[in-house]
């Protein structure tokens, strides 16, 4: 007789018990489609010569495959990379403040363009306006999806088959394929570099300029630094240049920081201010890098510009949407109390956890970890560590920091990835556990666990064991 017949059918599997709840939780397409895909897979398996699988077996590959369906992609994670904005990780965490606002902008109609004062149509951008002005000392701001999309609307509007003057130290590449020479000219603008790699000077721009040449521009560096032989013009100085060319200025800030971080301990970041003050007509930077919330491209600078900016019909194409300003707006309001902003604002609290205190954390947390990996055959310690800040930020500055070191017992490295993958590779509801392997061990750097999440970790690494 041949065994594939005395396999059940798609209908009876349906029709039994033990499927119901699935059912009513996920409904009936998605509990049918598994129930065809598993035994669709149990025939192939069995024309192979595998054993017949039972009903119950078969019951139980079908919630499997509904449960892993039905995962969402986007899970939350433990950042214990040692990198607090890890543009992979999808930057900086939003404070609580932010992700109320954000939950009622979701769940509400809210007045996104609407002037609840004349009853008239309203602009999306006067939502941070003010604040951003107040915060900038800019005369007008305007929001975008990222700060690529910034720089690119900037020199689509300002620039287009225009010359954009720009030093050779700063023509750089940003992770994920943000190359400044390349969105120029997707832009439409023409790069003209001066300078050399490690000096440029005040007179290689003035020399460079003609009456096709739309601005001069400053890149800031980010993520990477030269030493040694260096020069880089003052920024006030490019400034008087261009103005006394009757050229606009315009820095690309990258990571903008409201505020001196060096007021809170941190190293000091070029702010928007700052760049204002020196005489730039226009800076750009990012929402969710030091600022600390939400992927957006701030602009912000001379009224006519920023006008003239918001008139590019590509604003349309990259314009933010009513949840990333209702968070913008929040985590901007912050930075109106800086005496509070280190305990309110996540990502500059996490920034700014002083070593003693993940240290702390570790010798807490380290039984539990000891327990997770069993008999396995490694050692964990606690270990100090170096955070980076990440997203291109302040590259050669490292914040002291504390966490787990696991090393392998003789010359099994083996065992380190798959103790790495075992802590990615948790199920939900736990939280997969991303580490980073260097110098033959396993770190877990614990600056980015909020002792709120301490419980969620403990669980994570109690799945483990179970596994
Ligand atoms: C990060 C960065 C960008 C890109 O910003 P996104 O917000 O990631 O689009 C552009 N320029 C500089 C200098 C940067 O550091």
């Amino acid at each position: 007789m041949n065994p594939l017949s005395q396999l059940p059918s798609v209908d009876r599997l349906l029709a039994s018990a033990a499927l119901l709840p699935l059912i009513s939780s996920h409904g009936r397409a998605v509990v049918t489609e598994a129930t065809r895909a598993a035994l669709a897979a149990a025939r192939e398996a069995v024309k192979q010569g595998a054993p017949l699988p039972g009903e119950a077996m078969l019951i139980a590959r079908v919630g499997a495959g509904v449960t892993a369906k039905m995962a969402p992609r986007l899970r939350p994670v433990f950042n214990l990379t040692g990198t607090v904005l890890h543009t992979n990780l999808g930057r900086a965490p939003l404070p609580e403040e932010a992700v109320q606002a954000l939950v009622m902008a979701a769940r509400n109609p809210c007045a996104l363009e609407y002037d609840i004062d004349s009853g008239g149509r309203g602009d999306r951008d006067d939502i941070v306006n003010e604040l951003l002005c107040e915060l900038t000392g800019a005369e007008a701001a305007t929001v975008v999806n990222n700060n690529a999309a910034a720089v690119f609307l900037l020199l689509n509007t300002l620039a287009p088959k225009k010359q954009v003057i720009v030093s050779r130290g700063e023509l750089i590449e940003i992770g994920g394929a943000f190359r400044v020479p390349d969105i120029m000219s997707r832009a439409g603008a023409r790069l003209v570099e001066v300078g050399t790699t490690n000096r440029t000077h005040l007179r290689d721009f003035a020399e460079a300029i003609n009456p096709r040449t739309a601005m001069l521009m400053k890149v800031h560096a980010s993520n990477y630094a030269i030493h040694g032989f260096t020069h880089a013009v003052p920024e006030a100085e490019l400034a008087a240049l261009a103005h006394d060319r009757g050229l606009p200025f315009v820095i690309d800030l990258g990571s903008g920081t409201l505020t001196d971080l060096a007021a809170y301990g941190l190293p000091h970041e070029p702010t928007p201010r700052e760049a204002i003050v020196a005489g730039a007509d226009l800076v750009t930077f990012s929402g969710d890098k030091l600022l600390g919330g939400p992927q957006a491209g701030l602009l912000v600078g001379r009224k006519e510009l920023i006008a003239k900016i918001k008139k590019n019909p590509l604003k349309r194409a990259l314009r933010v949407g009513k949840l990333t300003l209702a968070a913008l707006e929040a985590v901007l309001a912050l930075y109106r109390d800086p005496e509070r902003l280190h305990l309110r604002l996540t990502a500059v609290r996490q920034l700014r956890r002083p070593e003693a205190e993940i240290a702390a954390q570790a010798a807490r947390l380290l039984p539990a970890l000891l327990s997770a990996l069993g008999e396995l055959p490694v050692t964990a310690q606690i270990i100090a560590l170096k955070s980076q800040i990440g997203s291109g930020s302040l590259p050669v500055d490292r914040l002291p920091s504390a966490g787990f070191a696991i090393r392998p017992v003789g010359k099994k490295s083996g065992v380190l990835n798959r103790i790495e993958a075992a802590l990615r590779g948790v199920t939900p509801p736990l939280r997969p556990v991303i580490g980073r392997i260097e110098d033959g061990a396993l770190l877990l750097d614990l600056r980015c666990l909020d002792a709120k999440d301490e419980q969620d970790f403990l669980d994570t690494l109690a799945g483990l064991r179970a596994g």
